[in-house]
């Protein structure tokens, strides 16, 4: 997995020159596992105020909510049920921000709060008002500090970790790396850290299930998170939480921890940020049937979905939700940005492209899905 000697210097050297740097702290690295540490917090802002007086634009993500929140709510240990969770992270979100705030405004800094879930991921519409608001912020050199919304994100709605959180908030604001502060020092083999990552598959044979038991996510929700940061152009790099200027070397290119060297040239296309945003963020709220000439059309010519060539749809969704495209036999053949609300799809299926306006009286576009905004999940067979 690492390619001869290989320390991943180059992929470094991409982390150090990049203007944009999401910064992932975990639950372990700011708190005691049941009430906050006001000193990590303090340190790490420090480096990241120096980052940003070098002209670096920095989003911090930082779990810690629940484990803040512990003491307040009388509790020992983290707590198992997801109504105290809940609670838990409504005490502790507060704490927790008041620390990074005061912490960033010692080095004359402004941090804002910013609270997501998995919706706002899932929904163009939101995706893009979270992206506008997080480019507002840095235009202003406020420094966003994100975390799962969690007192309001039941399971289904749940981002679930915030390592997944931090890659898909890279996809967000196009950011050049991705430094994971967390309770290991990199990915192990045996007792060495491996350097560099060009092969997740070969990593994951490395990953020993279970957590470092304060946080959410273990080494292999990591993995997952440097893929889909890889995915989005974003290099990430994996140091010890604990280490002195630990992000500060990493930010810096410096050989630390363990950087996925996985970021295709491909990864900086936004069409490829796109599609990546509508596999993985997105889950589909709805879908739409289509004959068999248009799943054809969609998956041997990548083309767009025409309401011509849909039969049916089901479930409720609004203009910009992400849905599935099933053919005649209910084989889903992709997933994709919805032109239209399901009930406005309801009218116009079968129609040409020109009776559009006709029907519902506007037309927005052509397309029930623009190829653009559409992954094929199934390839044609034979073709
Ligand atoms: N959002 C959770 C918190 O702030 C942490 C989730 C995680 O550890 O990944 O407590």
């Amino acid at each position: 997995m690492t390619r001869a000697g290989g320390d991943g210097s180059g992929a470094r050297g991409g982390v150090a020159r990049c203007e944009r740097l999401v910064v992932k702290i975990g639950s372990a690295v700011v708190t005691d596992g049941t009430s906050l540490d006001a000193a990590h917090v303090g340190r790490i802002a420090g480096e990241v105020a120096v980052l940003i007086k070098a002209g670096r634009q920095v989003v911090i993500v930082s779990s810690g909510a629940v484990a803040s929140g512990c003491e307040g709510m009388g509790l020992k240990t983290m707590p198992r049920k997801i109504a105290e969770r809940q609670a838990a992270a409504a005490v502790g979100q507060s704490l927790l921000m008041r620390a990074w705030s005061s912490a960033l405004a010692r080095r004359k800094l402004v941090g804002a709060q910013v609270l997501l879930t998995d919706d706002d991921m899932h929904d163009r519409a939101r995706f893009l008002n979270a992206r506008r608001t997080l480019e507002t912020l840095l235009a202003r050199g406020i420094v966003p500090i994100v975390n799962e919304n969690d007192s309001v994100a039941f399971d289904e709605i749940k981002l679930g970790d915030n390592d997944r959180l931090s890659a898909l908030v890279c996809g967000l604001v196009g950011a050049g790396g991705l430094v994971m502060l967390s309770s290991a020092p990199g990915l192990m083999d045996k007792r060495r850290i491996v350097p560099c990552v060009t092969d997740i598959e070969a990593a994951r044979a490395l990953v020993r299930p279970g957590t470092s038991g304060v946080g959410t996510g273990g080494m292999g929700t990591k993995l997952e998170a440097a893929q889909i940061a890889g995915e989005h152009g974003t290099t990430t790099v994996l140091v010890s939480g604990h280490e002195q200027d630990a992000l500060t070397r990493a930010a810096r290119g410096e050989v630390i921890g363990t950087v996925f060297d996985l970021a295709g040239r491909a990864g900086r296309n936004q069409r490829a940020a796109r599609k990546s945003w509508i596999r993985h963020a997105a889950r589909g709220r709805g879908r739409v049937v289509v004959d068999d000439g248009a799943a054809r059309a969609l998956t041997a010519r990548g083309a767009s979905l025409l309401p011509k060539g849909v039969v049916g749809v089901e479930g409720s969704f609004a203009m910009g939700a992400v849905i599935d495209v099933v053919d005649p036999h209910g084989t889903r053949i992709g997933r994709g940005i919805a032109g239209y609300a399901s009930d406005e799809i309801d009218k116009i299926r079968g129609c040409k492209t020109t009776e559009i306006r006709r029907v519902l009286g506007y037309a927005y576009c052509d397309e029930v899905i623009h190829r653009n905004d559409l992954v094929v999940t199934k390839k044609e067979s034979g073709s």
